[in-house]
């Protein structure tokens, strides 16, 4: 068994599979599946997966494997064999897979270490490895790296939990480090000491009595001096005395270490709740996999079912992966399960950097925690005993990941839900259709929960027509009726939410005069305006200029801003409401570190009337003295090109109509729209999702889309025209001739964006009912433009599209 199988990376079509290397004596036994190796490929050293050990090869001469990076596997088999089906299921290359499950300090330059983790087992280990640890407890890889029998030993070690090896990211931070104070004797001397103390050590034995009641063994130094609010010299008194002795400990780059989280215990379920729950544990007690459809609008009580669902699969000695989507793990969705779960929940968002996201990552890999809450890529924690995964929010379109592997986490959920035998949990008040569908033909198990907690009913929502309001001389962004309500709020003190679908301060500008409208001169798209800095913007390539004083077209002063952002809204709600005192949350006012959760404390803490944002305020947020939501413009989604538009749409307006009238003050809704008789704007403002569910059903049987037809996309983008025509052309008229008679192929057409970076865009659409050679069809596809493909030319597949751009 000397030959190993590699993934090598390069991401390109004709290295897409696995290469032999010849496994060098030093390294035989050692290297396993899951590894990752340097290997010589042409002239260069690359970076490769080992996938496979084999004893033959057909290649007679192969190169041998230079260097080994992970000692332990760190991908393990179900995770290989997890990266090979995302890889079929997407049309990616297999190195993408693999490097989309792993942190990205894995990818980063990062230098390793060798930690000996029980120093006090010194005097009886090995002279090998007391030898190695002499000098310190770390000790830099260079120094085991060219001696197979101390790695051997090592790796023999890490097994016993002795050893462990340490990924230090360069220039990303190290690991952090914080002093630690240990009670250097026995609870009893600490008490026979404190006696014998002088009174004037008043505040030593404060230090020590601390130690004594709470029971601690040991604790963070900068604990101690918050808690007692002390300062240093009573603590080096103690340390002088051999009392206390000190140690520098690894911290977590935990952002949410410093937050002590008030413990929450189980509430009794209700009816409904225990209805729901009891399958769930069923299959949990069975180890049964089953997909179950959570149907409940917001506030129903879900979460608590999750919680109380995790909580069997610990009790189990299993683990539990919870998916929410990116914006709304927030603090107080993470609050609400390290709350009940403590110090076992680890969190990996897009808000942590590089060293925090591999610290969270690296806890689940050591196992020291069992309950990871996550965004999209979370569904790869490399748990081995998965008992439970939910995904909450479950119709969130940024489950798909819009880049290769352009995989779903829903359908990485439940594969992984069938390899360990264990239920997946769909939550959503406003299901994919898909999802619907799926339930109702008894494929997933449907529980609702039609009931909102301590019987809440749901808020009254109010549909105004903005064209009206516009005849009969409003003008401004407010309407009548939602600028009442503003007042009303205003004078008894209770809070709005404010919720507008565009960022920036305002969208285009155009000419009043002539029609003209400012766009990029590369992409094809109108420009946005930021009034602080004045200047316009391009949202796809990132170009801007300064905004113009006349029409470039007809010269004329005319030209100026249409449409609303937030930061317009916030000025217009200045000059109207001059008291209101407004938090505005956009991606301008949040794109620093935290600024997202000091935001919503200050809210919370009732420091503004009127919160003001764009998506990001209209998921999750909880707040008891939110009586109004007003919806600016509905329309600005409806209007898409995407089939799914009105499905989210309404998705998207039942989500904001949730945010009022949770707790005792009663809520109320104001939509202000365009198209008031659209059936998403009408249904969503009646929470009705059974009809809007029959109805957007029957458009998608009538027009041909999921969940009726499957639909893949293929996106055809070059610098020339002529070309993208030519090829997407090509590229229909291959597929019409081999697919069957019932797939519709749509194309060649032009992208929604028809150029983004001067590169043009032309797509193809199939739908298909059943096309069990269409992956060929493509993979041939790709074969063919291979060598284009290397040079100016761009072929993308998304076998599920839920951006059509
Ligand atoms: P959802 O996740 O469906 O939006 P939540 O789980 O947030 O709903 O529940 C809404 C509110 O009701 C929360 O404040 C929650 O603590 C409370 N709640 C949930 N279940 C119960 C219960 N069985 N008894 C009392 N309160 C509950
Ligand atoms: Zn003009
Ligand atoms: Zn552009």
């Amino acid at each position: 068994m000397n030959i190993a199988k590699v993934i090598v990376d390069v991401p390109a079509r004709q290295t897409d599979r696995a290469f032999d290397y010849l496994i060098p004596e030093q390294y035989l036994g050692l290297i396993q599946p899951g590894v990752r190796v340097v290997v010589p490929f042409g002239p260069r050293s690359l970076q490769g997966f080992v996938v496979d050990i084999d004893s033959s090869s057909d290649i007679e001469k192969l190169k041998p494997i230079q260097e080994l990076l992970d000692i332990e596997p760190i991908l393990n088999q179900e995770l290989l064999q997890l990266g090979g089906w995302v890889t079929d299921q997407t049309l990616s290359y297999q190195i993408s897979s693999f490097q989309a499950m792993l942190p990205a300090a894995l990818k980063a330059k990062y230098e390793k270490e060798v930690e000996l983790l029980k120093p006090d087992l010194f005097s009886s280990m090995p002279s090998l490895l007391q030898a190695l640890f002499q000098r310190g407890l770390t000790v830099p890889w260079s120094e085991v790296e060219n001696k197979p029998n101390l790695i051997r030993l090592i790796q023999k070690e890490i097994k016993n939990g002795l050893v462990e090896i340490n990924y230090v990211v360069k220039a990303k931070g190290k690991k952090k480090t914080h002093k630690v104070l240990y009670l250097n004797c026995s609870k009893e001397e600490a008490l026979q000491f404190l006696d014998s103390m002088k009174a004037q050590a008043a505040r030593q034995k404060e230090v020590l009595e601390y130690f004594i009641t709470n029971q601690l063994d040991k604790v963070p130094r900068i604990f101690l001096k918050q808690d007692l609010s002390t300062t240093d010299s009573p603590i080096k008194a103690l340390l002088e005395k051999g009392i206390l002795i000190e140690k520098d400990e690894e911290v977590y780059r935990d952002p949410h270490q410093d937050r002590k989280f008030k413990r929450t215990t189980p509430l009794p379920l209700t009816i409904e709740q225990t209805n729901a729950i009891k399958p769930i544990l069923a299959s949990i007690e069975t180890n049964q996999h089953q997909v179950y459809l959570l149907y409940g609008v917001t506030g129903s009580g879900k979460t608590e079912v999750y919680l109380q669902s995790i909580e069997e699969v610990l009790k189990k000695g299993k683990q539990a992966i919870v998916l929410v989507p990116e914006i709304s793990l927030t603090p107080q969705m993470v609050e609400r399960f390290k709350g009940r779960f403590g110090s076992s929940v680890a969190v990996l968002h897009s808000g942590l950097s590089i060293g925090e996201k591999y610290d969270e990552w690296r806890k689940i890999y050591r196992k020291e925690v069992n309950v990871v809450v996550g965004a999209r890529s979370a569904i790869f924690a490399p748990f081995e005993n998965l008992g439970i995964i939910i995904i909450d929010e479950e119709h969130e379109s940024s489950y798909k990941q819009e880049e290769n592997p352009r995989y779903h986490a829903r359908d990485v959920a439940i594969y992984r839900g069938k390899y360990h035998d264990c239920p997946v949990v769909l939550g959503s008040a406003t299901p994919t259709l898909e999802t619907f569908a799926r339930a109702k033909k008894g494929l997933y198990e449907l529980l609702p929960l039609t009931k909102r907690m301590h019987d809440k009913g749901m808020p009254d929502v109010e549909i105004v027509d903005m064209r009206e309001e516009l005849r009969q001389g409003n003008r401004s962004m407010f309407s009548t009726p939602l600028f009442e309500k503003l007042q009303d709020r205003l004078q008894k003190g209770e809070q709005t939410v404010l919720f507008l679908n565009r960022r920036g301060y305002s969208t285009f500008i155009m000419c009043r005069d002539c029609g003209f409208v400012v766009t990029c001169p590369e992409c094809d798209i109108s420009l946005t305006y930021h009034r602080s800095q004045q200047l316009v913007k391009c949202h796809y390539c990132g170009y801007e200029e300064p905004v113009v004083k006349n029409c470039p077209s007809c010269q004329s002063d005319h030209i100026r801003f249409f449409g609303t952002g937030t930061q317009k809204v916030e000025e217009e709600i200045g000059k109207v409401l001059p008291e209101a005192r407004i938090i505005r949350m956009d991606v301008d006012t949040t794109s620093r570190k935290g600024a997202h959760e000091k935001l919503l404390t200050a809210f919370g803490e009732g420091k503004a009337d009127i919160l003001l944002g764009t998506q990001m305020i209209a998921k999750g947020l909880d707040f008891p003295r939110v009586t109004l939501v007003g919806v600016l413009t509905a329309d600005t989604m409806l209007h898409l090109p995407d089939f799914r538009s009105s499905e989210k749409t309404f998705q998207l307006l039942t989500q904001v109509s949730g945010r009022a009238g949770r707790h005792d003050l009663p809520g109320e809704v104001v939509i202000q729209t365009y198209t008031p008789e659209h059936y998403s704007v009408e249904l969503a403002s009646q929470h009705n999702y059974q009809d809007f569910y029959m109805l957007e059903m029957g458009m998608r049987k009538l027009h041909q889309y999921p969940p009726f037809y499957y639909v893949t996309l293929i996106t055809v983008s070059h610098p020339e025209l002529t070309k993208v025509v030519a090829i997407t052309e090509k590229i229909s008229t291959y597929l019409r001739s081999n697919l069957s008679n019932q797939t519709i192929v749509l194309g060649p057409s032009a992208s929604p964006i028809p150029r983004i970076k001067n590169r043009y865009r032309y797509q193809c659409m199939i739908k298909y009912k059943d096309e069990p050679k269409l992956k060929l069809y493509l993979k041939d596809l790709l074969e063919h433009y291979q060598r284009e493909m290397q040079q100016d030319l761009q072929i993308t597949i998304d076998m599920n599209p839920y951006m059509i751009m």
